[in-house]
């Protein structure tokens, strides 16, 4: 039997499950949620990302606009248009693919979507209430991860769990996702002293920290079940792979996932939910 986790089937069933909820919501709202999303310039990978984001909200019948600026906008500027789109009652998802050029403030913008449009959880109101465990959209990589962990069926209650990274987006709300299923969480990072030694005693291991293949088959303990996050180009063929060193990795691990094909999938699939959780948060205020 195959120890790969499957994010692309898991993502799918997520995104079959939203189809079949927006249609009900159209039926007893006579709308469907509506999601823009604002791209700036033309970066190779933001604009393939907003392709896919796009893609996935049509085929669930979410309404979806991109929002195209070159890199030469002011930061006014884009204020300006997400204060269009707060006000727009018929926008329920506001996302502006990141990174921003160097001339806008992200944390700005960011703070400028209204909290109950922000579909990436990102706004300092929602990163709030997640760490209070409070009731509000979650963000999309850590949800997913969480997702599939428990749709292979693995346990995290008692478990100890060790994530590599530290970042906003991936390894400090992940850590308190699971630290919320009763795991007994450490985080790790670039000072981490005697990496190794903290990863061989993880019992789930998770590794966002975008370096190739830099978490080896020696560093995880056999039986482990290994999540990564990591997007890289392998040099030495130009495919994507993960942080992970998977070809080696599989044969340590129970359980594991694939990049692509494995936490990816979910996060798109997550976004999806979010903006459907918020169109439902907003409709029944
Ligand atoms: P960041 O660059 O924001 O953070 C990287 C983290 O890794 C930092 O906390 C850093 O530590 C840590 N780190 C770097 N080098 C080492 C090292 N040698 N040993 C231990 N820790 C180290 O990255 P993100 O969290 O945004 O993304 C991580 C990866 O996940 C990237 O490849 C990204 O593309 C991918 N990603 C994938 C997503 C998906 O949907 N599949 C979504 C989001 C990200 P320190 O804090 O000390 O600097």
């Amino acid at each position: 039997m195959s120890n790969i986790i499957n994010g692309k089937e898991v993502a799918k069933a997520l995104r079959e499950g939203l189809a079949a909820r927006v249609v009900e919501l159209e039926k007893i709202h006579g709308r469907t949620p509506n999601l823009v999303v604002i791209l700036v310039g033309e970066d190779p990978g933001s604009v393939s990302y907003v392709t896919g984001k796009a893609k996935a909200a049509t085929e669930i019948g979410i309404r979806n606009t991109t929002i195209r600026r070159p890199e030469t906008i002011t930061e006014e500027e884009l204020l300006a248009i997400i204060a269009e789109l707060n006000a727009d009652a018929d926008v329920d998802g506001i996302l502006v693919q990141l990174p921003l050029p160097k001339h806008i403030d992200e944390q700005n913008v960011i703070a400028a979507i209204l909290p109950e449009k922000d579909v990436d959880a990102f706004h300092p109101c929602n990163v709030g209430k997640m760490w209070l465990k409070q009731p509000t959209v979650l963000p999309c990589t850590p949800k997913g991860i969480i997702k599939l962990l428990k749709e292979s069926g693995t346990e995290l209650s008692g478990k100890n769990v060790v994530v590599v990274g530290r970042s906003n987006i991936v390894g400090q709300p992940v850590s308190k996702l699971l630290l919320n299923e009763n795991a007994t969480v450490t985080i790790a990072h670039s000072r981490t002293a005697n990496l190794k030694e903290v990863t061989l005693r993880a019992d789930i291991l998770i590794v966002a920290i975008g370096k190739e293949r830099f978490v080896t088959a020696d560093m995880i303990k056999p039986g482990a079940v290994v999540i990564d996050v990591g997007v890289n180009r392998d040099s030495r063929n130009g495919k994507l792979c993960g942080d992970v060193d998977f070809e080696e990795a599989q044969h340590v691990a129970s359980k594991i996932t694939p990049v692509p094909g494995g936490v990816g999938p979910m996060t798109i699939a997550c976004l999806m939910e979010n903006t459907v959780e918020c169109f439902e948060r907003r409709i029944v205020k």
